[in-house]
């Protein structure tokens, strides 16, 4: 059977041209990037490459770009990297009720440790209120940490706004922009971004690489202690063909951004006007326009979001109900929960992600086997 794939906030597949920049460095250029003949050479060349492409790309300087293992990994290096950096100026940190659970969980733990943190509320379409954050702001904060772009319902928060709040107050700003990165044009300086986490496999790029960018001057604890790579923050010999995979995919997916982005946003506005067009008392989540170009996230009444996924995974369909992190539990997401969906609807709740090699015939597809599913229910 086809598959046809709609959940690109889990993940996406591997880029052609990606994979075929990162073959080499399994094979012949193997060579450990901190020895010093040409081999290690070389991959230490190809590591500068891909940090000066990922820099190139939000408007960093390349010694400000870090690399890591994931998009987890960055979010906990700069929330606790800052947090253990910052602890003799204050130990307050402001995020929000809908982040990644690693940001989440990196604040839990650091509330264990004697940190205070404030989780800010989320109105219906899910952004933050500025006044609530600037109302939040203690003598002792020391970090404000929002996400670019929520991965459940694709509300893109008015990142520029905090960035200046945080500037003017003199507090630290990072974002985790796993999802933004390659769907929304990002300039850190513009921005006023401090730290700034991303992911390789949500742009076409390989599992398990991510990076986080620094701005310069901005301190932050190492979490994993051993060798004196990635500038002494991040110790492990360099992953270099995954890095490779990453700098690729970056450059890669902004070298065609405004053909992806025009392509995903008429595919998603072509699903969700077809869905409540054909199927009565839907609700769109999130935003109409802060929005990320390939969500879709509608509630379906008197649906079982999870009996639906089983019923669409038989046709061939991946989508998702809630994020793929929180999704097989039980009871509602936290993202739902938080924008003030009753359980009843939450749990209804389908989210379905385009991407780039999405095709108008397979949201057909995906079109009519909802409806097919939902009158037969
Ligand atoms: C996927 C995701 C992460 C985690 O990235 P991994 O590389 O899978 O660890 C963090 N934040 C957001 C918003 C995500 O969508």
């Amino acid at each position: 059977m086809k598959i046809r794939y709609f959940d690109h906030a889990a993940t996406t597949p591997v880029d052609e041209k990606v994979l075929k920049a990162m073959l080499p460095y399994f094979t012949c250029e193997y060579g450990n990037a901190s020895s010093l003949y040409t081999i290690g050479r070389q991959s230490k060349k190809a590591i500068d490459e891909a940090r000066k492409k990922v820099a190139s790309a939000i408007g960093a300087r390349q010694h400000e770009i870090y690399f890591t293992s994931c998009g987890s990994e960055s979010d906990n290096l700069a929330i606790k990297g800052v947090a253990y950096s910052y602890k003799e100026k204050g130990k307050h940190i402001i995020t929000s009720k809908i982040e990644h659970p690693a940001v989440l969980n990196s604040c839990k733990t650091l509330e264990r440790q004697g940190f205070e943190v404030t989780y800010l509320d989320v109105d219906e379409k899910g952004f933050v209120s500025i006044e609530q954050l600037i109302n939040s702001i203690k003598s002792t904060t020391i970090l404000i940490s929002i996400m670019f772009a929520n991965n459940e319902i694709g509300t893109i928060q008015p990142i520029e706004k905090i960035g200046n709040i945080a500037k003017q107050k003199g507090i630290l700003f990072h974002t985790d922009s796993v999802q933004a990165i390659g769907n929304v044009k990002i300039d850190v300086n513009r921005l006023h971004i401090d730290l700034l986490s991303m992911s390789a496999h949500k742009f076409y790029g390989p599992k398990g690489v991510g990076a986080l960018y620094v701005k310069e001057g901005v301190e932050f604890e190492k979490i994993q202690d051993g060798g004196h790579q990635e500038r002494d923050k991040r110790a492990g010999t360099e992953n270099v063909a995954e890095i490779v995979g990453l700098g690729e995919a970056i450059a890669e997916i902004y070298q065609n951004y405004e053909k992806y982005n025009r392509k995903l946003i008429e595919l998603r506005d072509y699903y969700i006007s077809e869905v409540q067009k054909r199927i009565p008392n839907t609700k769109l989540n999130g935003d109409t326009k802060e929005r990320l170009p390939g969500n879709a996230n509608i509630s379906f009444p008197k649906i079982n979001a999870q009996e639906l996924l089983l019923e669409l995974d038989e046709k061939g369909i991946c989508a998702s109900a809630g994020s793929a992190c929180s999704s097989g539990e039980a009871s509602p997401s936290h993202v739902l929960t938080a924008i003030g969906l009753s359980p009843d609807i939450a749990r209804g709740s389908l989210r379905v992600t385009f991407g780039k090699d999405n095709t108008k015939e397979d949201v057909d597809y995906l079109i009519n086997s909802l409806e097919e599913i939902i009158q037969q229910n």
